[in-house]
C-alpha cells in the first residue's frame, strides 16, 4: 500500500492531531469538549508553533468546516491563555495575538501583512531594564520588533 494518500494515512494523521490536542488540553487542566478540540487541533494539531488572532482562527475553523462563532473562538482563546496554554501578545491596542510557544522570545510584527512571527531569540540582548516601581515586580517583558518595507 502506498503511504501518503490513502484513507488509512489520513485517519492516522487525524488521530495524531486529536491525541496531540487532547494531551495539550489536559496539560491546561481543560476538558476536551468538541469545540475546544476543534480549535486545539488548528493550534497545535500538527505540532508546529503558531501565532493566531481570534479572527484568523475563526477563518481557519470555518474553512475546516466546523461551526464555531467568533465569540466562542475569542472566549476559548482567553480560556487557553488563562490555563497557561497560550501566551497573549498585544501588538497594538486593538489586536491580540495568541502564541502557542510559551518560552520567552521576541517577535517580528510585519506591518503591511499584520503577521506576527518569531524573531531569533539568540540575537536579542537586553542589557538592562528600568527598576520596577516600589512594590511591583516585572512579570514579563514583551519584545515586538515592527517591520516595514525598507
Ligand atoms: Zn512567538
Amino acid at each position: 500500500m502506498k503511504l501518503g494518500c490513502g484513507p488509512a494515512w489520513k485517519m492516522a494523521m487525524a488521530l495524531g492531531e486529536q491525541q496531540r490536542s487532547t494531551v495539550w488540553l489536559a496539560r491546561g487542566g481543560l476538558r476536551p469538549t468538541r469545540q475546544r478540540l476543534a480549535l486545539a487541533g488548528l493550534l497545535v494539531g500538527d505540532g508546529m508553533d503558531r501565532h493566531v488572532t481570534a479572527e484568523s482562527l475563526y477563518a481557519a475553523v470555518g474553512a475546516a468546516g466546523a461551526k464555531v462563532s467568533l465569540a466562542t473562538v475569542y472566549n476559548t482563546l482567553r480560556a487557553f491563555c488563562e490555563a497557561g496554554l497560550l501566551n497573549e501578545v498585544v501588538v497594538d491596542g486593538a489586536r491580540s495575538y495568541f502564541d502557542t510557544r510559551l518560552d520567552d522570545h521576541p517577535h517580528f510584527y510585519w506591518e503591511d501583512s499584520h503577521q506576527l512571527t518569531d524573531a531569533p531569540a539568540e540575537e536579542l540582548v537586553i542589557a538592562g531594564l528600568p527598576d520596577a516601581p516600589e512594590g511591583m515586580a516585572v512579570s514579563r517583558v514583551d519584545v515586538v520588533i515592527r517591520l516595514k518595507r525598507a
